[in-house]
């Protein structure tokens, strides 16, 4: 907890209770939040901060890297703590972000890219899709009706 309470005093920025209570919230889930949720949260907590408040730091905190976002097709931005250099299993209905613990930039990917003479500075790879929760709830929402079940529906 204390690492980034540091980071942010080394590059000259203040503690504020506000910037705290965004990182505390996100780091106390597994989940990438969306700034509404993170709001909502932080409200919880803290109902004097206003929501402009929260997006403002939350952008601070993008800005500075301390925060990744995530941007999920048709769904809103979700935000995460930036831990380094990470690579996810990202859940686009929940946010669940599950750390993948290998890094694709090896081997055969590593070879081309080095053969392309290209001077790389980042890389990103997520790997999309429905955690195993939302993903039984999709099977279970999606189950065609009445097809050889005993349940009748009308
Ligand atoms: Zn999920
Ligand atoms: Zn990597």
């Amino acid at each position: 907890m204390s690492a980034w309470v540091e980071e942010l005093s080394a590059r000259g920025y203040k503690i504020t209770p506000q910037r705290r209570l965004i990182l505390d919230i996100l780091s106390s889930t597994q989940r990438h939040l969306t700034a509404e949720e993170i709001g909502l949260r932080v409200r919880e907590i803290e109902p004097s901060i206003s929501l402009a408040t929260v997006y403002r730091n939350l952008n601070l905190l993008l800005e500075l890297d301390m925060v990744c976002r995530l941007d999920i097709p048709d769904a809103p931005v979700r935000y995460g703590l930036h831990n380094g250099h990470n690579h996810h299993l990202v859940c686009v209905n929940c946010g669940t972000a599950v750390q993948l613990g290998v890094c694709p930039m090896q081997g055969e990917i590593k070879r081309i890219v080095e053969e392309s003479g290209f001077e790389v500075n980042s890389h990103h790879f997520e790997i999309m899709g429905y955690c195993p929760e939302c993903s039984e709830k999709r099977k279970l929402q999606q189950k065609p009706a009445g097809k050889g079940g005993t349940g009748v529906e009308d």
